[in-house]
């Protein structure tokens, strides 16, 4: 017999019993965001290869080694999207939404990289992102990092840190990086093969290194924030007063360079401890240059995108976990006219119950197997019905979570046992 087709490894099912956590999820971040002002952009999963490039950069991590391109049937280059700032961009140029307006943005869907698959890295996973677009200032740098708080919080999610950085403007990173590159060819020996590459392509990602080896070299590189002009600085302190006037706890991480190419002053990312390795669940920063870069009219652009799975796996320690909605009710229909009725009476009591969650019993079977499976739903309470209850308008409600004896309820009267 031929062996079953699997999920393609990296990709993975979010099964039944998971769905409820991440809809809670899902719906604590809208409502935060609709809390801003935000509005939803939905893009494509699949465009042009070379938006990314041109992007991204042709020397990051993601478009090297991590994207799924191939040719379509047409021999177009496209791309199964590894982030969604390019998308989005590319989306509010073809529309014209950046002319002389600002836009507030967030968006939400599954991204791909062929990365080698661990605890917290899937080769298809997902993200919430939010843009923001028109606005230079380091008061929406600090909007920004508020949400992401406040999403937190909401989430009842603690102990993570903020980390912050400022990469400057181009410019300022140009001399920089001359010293920089200088400061490492000095040691060229304490470089790893990757390092040495990335000395000639992307030298500020060396940085970014976790070699234990390197270290003590990079601990000694010249500091970024020293070749900052007035402007990049004053943007940087007035982030870090907002953040503290906000009472929202910080860490300068000097050595934060973000993998993109397209970052400029203001990068944060949120990490913890409680994941290992993958300890990164949201990370963002400004992104001034991109907009023009990708053909649009110069706007000034700030973001952030969340590693959703992340975030579920460390939601899934906390009580949140346990607030996520259950079925309120299970219909148990006893003999030949309740189940004829069944549905039909079960119809009668969603449109007199709004917001009921009820199942009803299909497929018949005894007073005992209906009773297991109502208890197997996660239910709150069995309504049985059997001919005498049906011919009385009644049901009998027995609690299954609960301790407590079952009671007789008039079925027009079954909205306000469960309101
Ligand atoms: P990392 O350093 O973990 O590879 P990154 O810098 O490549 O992260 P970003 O491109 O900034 O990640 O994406 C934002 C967030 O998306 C990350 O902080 C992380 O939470 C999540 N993320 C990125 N790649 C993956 C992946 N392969 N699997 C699961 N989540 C991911
Ligand atoms: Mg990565």
């Amino acid at each position: 017999m031929a062996k079953n087709i699997q999920a393609i490894r990296g990709m993975r099912d979010i099964l039944p019993d998971q769905t409820p956590l991440w809809q809670l999820f899902e719906d604590r971040v809208r409502s935060v965001l609709a809390g801003y002002g935000y509005s939803e952009i939905r893009m494509p999963v699949l465009e042009m290869t070379d938006l990314f490039k041109r992007s991204i950069g042709e020397v990051t991590d993601i478009v090297e080694k991590e994207m799924y391109t191939f040719d379509d049937r047409n021999g177009d280059s496209l791309t199964l999207r590894p982030e969604g700032t390019a998308g989005c961009v590319r989306a509010g140029i073809e529309h014209g939404l950046f002319y002389n307006q600002v836009q507030r943005l967030w968006y939400q869907g599954p991204m791909f990289r062929h990365e080698r698959p661990q605890k917290g890295r899937f080769r298809q996973f997902n993200q919430i992102g939010v843009e923001t677009y028109g606005m230079d200032g380091p008061d929406i740098d600090l909007e920004v990092v508020l949400i992401t708080n406040r999403i937190w919080k909401s989430l009842g999610l603690d102990g993570l840190e903020l980390q912050i950085n400022t990469l400057g403007t181009p410019e300022e990173r140009v001399v920089y990086r001359q010293q920089l590159v200088e400061y490492l060819s000095a040691s060229k020996e304490q470089l790893d093969e990757e390092s040495l590459r990335r000395l000639e392509t992307n030298p500020l990602r060396i940085l970014d290194s976790k070699n234990p080896d390197m270290q003590d070299l990079i601990s000694g590189a010249p500091s970024l924030m020293d070749y900052l002009g007035d402007e990049s600085r004053a943007h940087f302190t007035a982030l870090c007063d907002g953040l503290e006037r906000a009472g929202v706890a910080y860490v300068v991480n000097p050595r934060l360079v973000r993998g993109l190419d397209y970052y400029s002053r203001t990068v944060f990312e949120w990490v913890t401890d409680q994941l290992g390795a993958q300890g990164t669940v949201c990370a963002g920063g400004r992104y001034d240059g991109l907009v023009e870069q990708l053909g649009g009219r110069s706007t000034p652009a700030i973001g952030f995108a969340m590693g959703v799975e992340r975030l579920i796996s460390l939601l899934e320690q906390t009580d949140t976990a346990s607030q996520t909605a259950n079925i309120h009710a299970y219909m148990v229909l006893v003999g030949e006219e309740p189940q004829r009725q069944g549905l039909i009476l079960a119809e009668q009591l969603r449109d007199q119950i709004p917001g009921l969650r009820l199942l009803t019993n299909c497929g018949g079977g005894s007073f005992k197997s209906q009773f297991k499976k109502a208890d197997r739903s996660g239910a709150g309470y069995a309504l049985v019905i059997g001919e005498d209850e049906l011919n009385r308008g009644v049901a009998g409600v027995k609690p299954l979570r609960d301790k407590g004896e079952q009671q007789e309820i008039a079925l027009d009267k079954l909205g306000d046992f469960f309101s």
